[in-house]
């Protein structure tokens, strides 16, 4: 059973008001609202908790619930440093797959910025599903993106692949990224629960949208609220695109999560050209943002150099995304 609490000064009676019943209790005390999630309440013991002062509700654990409207109907808009997601504007958040060296992710900065793009990106840890592919500069590449940071004053998303990294990259970047092979990470997502820096969510390519969601729980009940979700695609049977752009996904995500949602179509369509027809389904779907790669010399990439936009490209892309977004009453 999950009890809902008023306030978090209402945990610690509550918790009293438990007995026996404590020591299997968890306490996401900082999560808003408060929770506290008792196995195998009795009735007696669910009447009595219901009874106490600070006690909202007691729900069952039959789907996902921070993440989702059922307890606070508002939807969330997620700060990024001056950048607002779920907002009328639609950030794009573009730069190359991997940061290769400092000229490479500053001029990338420069010229997405100057396209309109709001976020750099750029991996410095990249999980790859080959032990033998390029797997980042590391640390190495902080004071790269850093460095775009300040010539470009872009705010910077780079993915977090470890527990061990969030105190390190939680006071280096301004949105941390979790790649689709660590949505089911369970210990780094409960870390991330525990900083403040924003994350971005990315679904699993074999998850359904409930275990993103729960996903997002893992953190929200943490105490971190500022969580943005992406869709990036899922394993289909077809093999003409690398993975497929699951947009019935999207729209039941959109119907379901309070939290704002962005669509990476580079990832989806595994294929430079497909790209853009993509980012333009996303944005007439409502989509909160987009996440796309770009490169200066795709054919020399160190990672995903098939999928990345050139700048003419990326250019290209962001004039027709333009009055799309405008006929729906939205800026890129
Ligand atoms: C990426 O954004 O470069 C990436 C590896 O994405 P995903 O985790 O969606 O594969
Ligand atoms: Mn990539």
């Amino acid at each position: 059973m999950i009890v809902v609490l008023a306030s978090t000064d209402a945990g610690e009676r509550v918790l009293e008001a438990l007995g026996d019943a404590r020591s299997r209790t968890q306490a996401f005390l900082q999560a808003s609202p408060p929770l506290l999630s008792v196995p195998e309440l009795s009735a007696a013991e669910a009447d009595r908790i219901r009874a106490t002062p600070g006690v909202v509700e007691l729900c069952r654990d039959e789907g996902p619930l921070l993440a989702t409207r059922r307890l606070l109907p508002d939807d969330a808009q997620v700060r990024v440093g001056p950048i607002a997601f779920g907002g009328e504007v639609i950030p794009v958040i573009a730069g190359p797959c991997s940061v290769e060296d400092e000229a490479q992710v500053t001029g990338l900065a420069e010229t997405v910025k100057a396209a309109g793009a709001r976020l750099l990106r750029g991996g410095a840890f990249k999980g790859r599903t080959s032990p033998y592919a390029f797997q980042g500069l590391g640390r190495a590449a902080l004071p790269h993106l850093s460095h775009a940071r300040t010539q470009t004053g872009l705010p910077v998303v780079t993915e977090i692949l470890s527990e061990a990294d969030v105190e390190l990259l939680a006071a280096e970047v301004d949105l941390l990224q979790v790649g689709a092979r660590n949505m089911h990470n369970t210990a780094l997502l409960k870390r991330l629960g525990q900083v403040r820096t924003p994350v971005l969510l990315k679904r699993g390519f074999g998850s359904t949208v409930d275990e993103l969601l729960y996903a997002a729980d893992y953190i929200l009940a943490e105490g971190n609220p500022h969580v943005v979700l992406c869709e990036r695609g899922i394993r289909s049977f077809e093999r003409g695109v690398r993975f497929s752009f699951d947009l019935s996904a999207f729209a039941r995500l959109k119907s379901r999560t309070r939290l704002p949602v962005v669509v990476d179509p580079s990832h989806a369509a595994g294929d430079a050209r497909l790209v853009g027809t993509l980012a333009k389904a996303a944005v007439a779907a409502g989509a909160d943002g987009l996440l796309i790669e770009v490169h200066d010399e795709p054919e020399q990439a160190l990672s995903d150099g098939e999928q990345a936009l050139t700048p003419p490209a990326f250019r290209a892309l962001m004039e027709e995304l333009r009055p799309l977004a405008a006929a729906l009453g939205r800026t890129l």
